[in-house]
């Protein structure tokens, strides 16, 4: 009786899971090459575009690349989701932090989208 239920939540858990960190990987060789430090990313809350280099230029860790502003390691950076940050930032967001505004859907986790401008 509850074989529908069960199904429905399965499908639930598959449309839950992102796409594979493989899937993610050619994307982005697709659009920046090979050279990970070139890969470029919008911060979801300001729209700040930075790289892996940029990333590692200001001191964040692995753990922040693509997933909490570069602005948390730059000085005088505008507050997350204030009036400042939307004039283009870069700002404190944190990807783990409260609000969690990152749309990349990488297996368990979100991230920033990559940058398609030129
Ligand atoms: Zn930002």
């Amino acid at each position: 009786m509850n074989q529908n239920l069960k199904t429905k939540q399965d499908t639930n858990l598959d449309i839950k899971k992102g796409i594979t960190p493989e899937q993610w990987k050619a994307e982005g060789e697709k659009l920046f090459g090979k050279d990970k430090m070139k890969w470029r990313f919008i911060c979801p809350s300001c729209g700040h575009v930075a790289s892996v280099q940029d990333w590692k230029d200001a001191g964040a860790g692995p753990g922040e690349i693509a997933f909490s502003c570069v602005g948390r390691h730059l000085k005088d950076s505008a507050n997350a989701f204030s009036k400042e940050s939307k004039k283009g930032g870069p700002c404190n967001y944190a990807g783990g932090g409260l609000f969690r505004i990152n749309t990349k859907h990488v297996e368990d986790d979100y991230y920033f989208e990559f940058d398609h401008g030129i």
